[in-house]
């Protein structure tokens, strides 16, 4: 099995549970709150590790306590810390508003995740654009574009953005124009995630009907899941990845993600 090595952020959520989420201006009343750990790219690193992969990590958190449970967090989900660094810098933060259907507005605060940097050779390396964009050394590359940012295609070897970011990242609406203008940049392979509507790599690919509890990190899941089966050898890394994604779906927080016995008997 080839080892992944996910390069990027680390975010501790502060997460508000609500009715519904406020317009701009507005306050609402009457919600939960937790703290969980989460970061794209933590997220993605503890889904593929779920899934049954060898991972290590790449990234930084602050001198503080959410940085402290962060890397714990990390250590305990099984993968290989070496190379998280803590760094004088807060340890980067999401604001997250979760409505009863599960829907989400996000805000970051990056902190220590804007001290990324890793250039050391990586057999299989997952990235996003939460830190700062270093083409990372890698046999194969895996760039989850998000936030969408202006970064070179050249030499990527599977680009994963969700809707929105394929078409900030493009300027269409539609996933057909989306995958061509990618493809013509550069990049080797393009799925683009569709939330409940599943995804479109040059064809469509239904979701799995599921009861959406919370779709934070739905598309995290995707992207570590899809890894792990590119790791694993799998013959449908992207019927694998998006059964991952569809459980994950149906339980609260980013990281809460199903084991790949759970996404096996899932399949059956
Ligand atoms: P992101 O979390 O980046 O916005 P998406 O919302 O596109 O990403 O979700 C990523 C993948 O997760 C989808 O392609 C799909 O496979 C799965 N998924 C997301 N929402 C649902 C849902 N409500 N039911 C089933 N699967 C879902």
């Amino acid at each position: 099995m080839r080892t992944i090595t996910v390069i990027g952020s680390v975010n501790m959520d502060l997460v508000a549970d609500g009715e519904r989420l406020p317009r701009e201006g507005e306050t609402v009343l009457g919600g939960r709150f937790r703290v969980v750990p989460g970061g794209k790219g933590a997220n993605q690193a503890v889904a593929a590790a779920a899934m049954g992969a060898s991972v290590r990590f790449a990234g930084c958190v602050g001198r503080d306590d959410y940085g402290r449970q962060a890397r714990e967090n990390l250590v305990r989900r099984g993968l290989d810390v070496r190379h998280l660094r803590t760094v004088r810098d807060h340890t980067g933060i999401a604001l997250i508003m979760i409505d009863r259907r599960g829907r989400n507005l996000i805000s970051v605060a990056p902190g220590a995740n804007n001290h990324v940097a890793f250039n050391r050779p990586c057999d299989i390396a997952v990235t996003q654009l939460e830190t700062p964009w270093h083409r990372p050394r890698a046999k194969f590359l895996i760039l989850n574009p998000a936030p969408a940012g202006k970064v070179s295609m050249k030499g990527v070897d599977v680009v994963i953005p969700n809707e929105i970011e394929a078409e900030q990242l493009t300027g269409h609406r539609g996933p057909e124009e989306a995958v061509r203008i990618l493809k013509r940049r550069g990049a080797g392979h393009v799925i683009i995630t569709l939330g409940e509507d599943g995804v479109y790599d040059g064809r469509r690919h239904r979701a799995f009907r599921v009861r959406a509890v919370d779709t934070v990190g739905a598309g995290d899941t995707f992207v570590g899941a899809f890894a792990a089966a590119v790791a694993m050898s799998y013959a449908e890394p992207v019927r694998f990845a998006q059964a991952a994604a569809a459980l994950k779906c149906t339980r609260p927080g980013a990281q809460n993600v199903p084991s790949r016995r759970e996404v096996e008997a899932f399949l059956r």
